[in-house]
């Protein structure tokens, strides 16, 4: 398929992955070079950035935690306004737009207000971090499923089906989990799995300041606070952490 440049009016969403930017697709890698506007989340790396063209302009619409930055209705307005002034915008989000991203909702505005879009697959931090990790997230002897869920905390506590999490021979890999991580490893104990059961948390995955602590469900969530891990991080439940012994090959040994 020959490739069509970008065009004017039209807003791209853009899966930027989760750092390294080797990780970009090719179609992405070229609509960053491409675009006059990109408008990035505070998840998106200045390596990914530095791809940009030297006169592009740069927005910046992240979202830390507590610090929303611009409230998510700015930010669809924003993309629809650059379009409609004939920009060639990129919309540039960590990992992949469709993976607690809310990309879907930004789409949803576009696609009201008539504006042409096309959305970008990216890496997404589970899959990053679980290569550069040296975590398989399933394995034929380990596990046969993967679960994504996102740990954000709503009044204190997460809203998730906990039955369904707690099971073997399943991986469950956790976004947004790190200040609820204490929470989560009680509830899947509570929930019937043994408190030696395996899991991982891994700061800044692909990324040279990645971090990995590993540890059971009952030592994990002391374990990351020692360790004083930042965001963002990932956590990884499940027998397939034990094999990161072996399969480790990105970050330097520790003593
Ligand atoms: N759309 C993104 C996820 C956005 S939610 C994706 O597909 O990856 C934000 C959460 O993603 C963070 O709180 C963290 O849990 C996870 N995350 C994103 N990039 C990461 C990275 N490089 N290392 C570890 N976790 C990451």
């Amino acid at each position: 398929m020959k490739p069509v440049p970008a065009k004017s009016g039209w807003v791209y969403l853009v899966g930027a992955g989760p750092g390294d930017p080797e990780l970009l697709t090719i179609k992405a890698a070229r609509l960053i070079g491409e675009a006059d506007v990109l408008v990035y989340d505070n998840l998106v790396s200045k390596a990914v950035l530095a791809l940009a063209r030297p006169d592009a302009e740069l927005m910046y619409a992240g979202k830390e935690r507590g610090n929303h930055s611009l409230p998510q209705e700015q930010i669809n307005q924003l993309l629809v306004r650059l379009a409609k002034t004939g920009k060639r915008v990129v919309r540039l989000k960590g990992g992949d737009p469709y993976i607690f991203g809310r990309g879907g909702e930004e789409v949803e505005t576009l696609q009201a207000d008539g504006v042409h879009f096309e959305v970008v697959p990216g890496i997404t931090a589970a899959a990053g971090v679980g290569s550069y990790a040296g975590i398989p997230l399933t394995h034929r002897n380990h596990a046969q499923a993967c679960v994504f869920v996102t740990g954000h905390l709503k009044d204190g506590s997460m809203n998730l089906d906990w039955p369904g999490l707690a099971r073997k021979r399943q991986t469950v890999v956790i976004y947004m989990g790190l200040s609820g991580l204490s929470h989560l490893c009680a509830k899947l104990m509570e929930h019937g799995l043994p408190p030696e059961w395996p899991a991982a948390i891994v700061q800044h995955g692909t990324q040279p300041s990645q971090r990995t602590v590993t540890g059971t469900l009952a030592t994990l969530p002391e374990l990351a606070e020692t360790a004083n891990l930042r965001a963002p991080t990932l956590i990884i439940v499940g027998e397939v952490v034990t094999l990161r012994d072996k399969l480790r090959w990105f970050e330097e040994p520790t003593s």
